[in-house]
């Protein structure tokens, strides 16, 4: 039988009603608007295209969007004079910075400028720390979104075997830290794990965040898994050049998986929508502190 399609897309409208509820309520109580400010740096389409898709997401749900657009080639100084500026602005609530950033810039230190409590993308060092010690933080949008689709499933993670595929900091790793804080048995793979298939054939709930197209093949799934698919691949070549597909190939693990997320249509959605969330929460706690 043909695995259920865990349909991000419909999870994310209704998520993404629920925060526009909450936006006009904070706005009613506190006549605070929710605001987001997102820097972008250079020309890089992809960047591009993820800043303005997160604009226009904010703006349906009445969230006040500011950018900050800078050149390739601007002098680090500049960046940090803007976020220090934000940091300090009570009507700017989250700030974000799209990444990746050009070489002259070192990340970490720019992800470290960002205010704790306007970090919505929850990249800060700090963040992440509260984050495995299961204390309250911004949680990353991606593995947020992720373990949003499986509590709207009602998918058990409790005692369940967990194999999360990439261990990048944005997402890999925070996944496996949340599914461990939930209560699953985590294992973490990469691409230095040998005989990958061994791992992901035990999981309950595989999740993959690899960036490889169709790279989990339905020999590679336990029969009745839930496949979360986080992966964004554009297809290079054949009659589907161009299209988005994700680290899973749909049509073979469909028939082995209980519960499948498609891509597009899946985590993709939900990440932008943990994001809206987000700086709901940073206005929220903002209103609260009487900023
Ligand atoms: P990344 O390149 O930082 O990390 C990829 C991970 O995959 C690494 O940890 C690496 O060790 C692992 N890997 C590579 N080859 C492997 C192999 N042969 N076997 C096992 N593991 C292997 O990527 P990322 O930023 O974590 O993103 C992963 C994917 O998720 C990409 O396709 C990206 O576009 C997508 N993504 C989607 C969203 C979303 O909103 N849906 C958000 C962020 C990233």
């Amino acid at each position: 039988m043909a695995a259920r399609i865990l349909d991000g897309k419909a999870l994310a409208e209704r998520v993404r009603g629920e925060i526009a509820t909450r936006t006009a309520r904070l706005a009613h109580q506190s006549g605070q608007q929710p605001a987001l400010a997102v820097i972008l740096v250079g020309a890089n389409p992809a960047s591009a295209v993820y800043v303005r898709n997160k604009v226009a997401a904010c703006e349906k749900v009445g969230i006040r969007s500011l950018r900050h657009d800078f050149s390739e080639d601007v002098a680090p100084d500049e960046v940090f004079e803007c976020i220090a500026k934000l940091n300090a602005d009570p009507q700017v609530h989250g700030i974000l910075v799209q990444l990746p950033l050009p070489p002259q810039f070192d990340e970490r230190e720019v992800l470290a400028a960002i205010a704790l409590e306007k970090d919505v993308d929850g990249f800060h060092a700090e963040n992440v720390g509260h984050l495995s010690q299961g204390l309250e933080c911004f949680i990353p949008c991606t593995p947020h979104g992720a373990m949003k689709m499986l509590e709207s499933e009602n998918v058990t993670i409790q005692g369940a075997e967990a194999v999360v595929i990439g261990r990048s900091n944005i997402v890999g790793k925070p996944m496996a830290m949340l599914l461990t804080n939930a209560g699953a048995t985590v294992t973490v793979c990469h691409s230095k794990t040998r005989d990958l298939a061994s791992h992901t054939r035990r999981a309950d709930i595989l999740v993959a965040a690899v960036g490889r197209p169709c790279f989990i093949t339905g020999d590679m799934v336990k029969p009745g898994a839930t496949v979360i698919d986080v992966g964004i691949n554009r297809i290079e070549s054949g009659p589907r050049a161009g299209k988005l597909c994700g680290d899973v190939d749909f049509d073979s693990v469909v028939d082995v998986a209980g519960l499948i997320s498609p891509v597009p249509g899946g985590v993709g959605p939900m990440t932008i929508t943990m994001l809206l969330e987000n700086t709901v929460i940073a206005a929220e706690r903002a209103a609260r502190k009487g900023r």
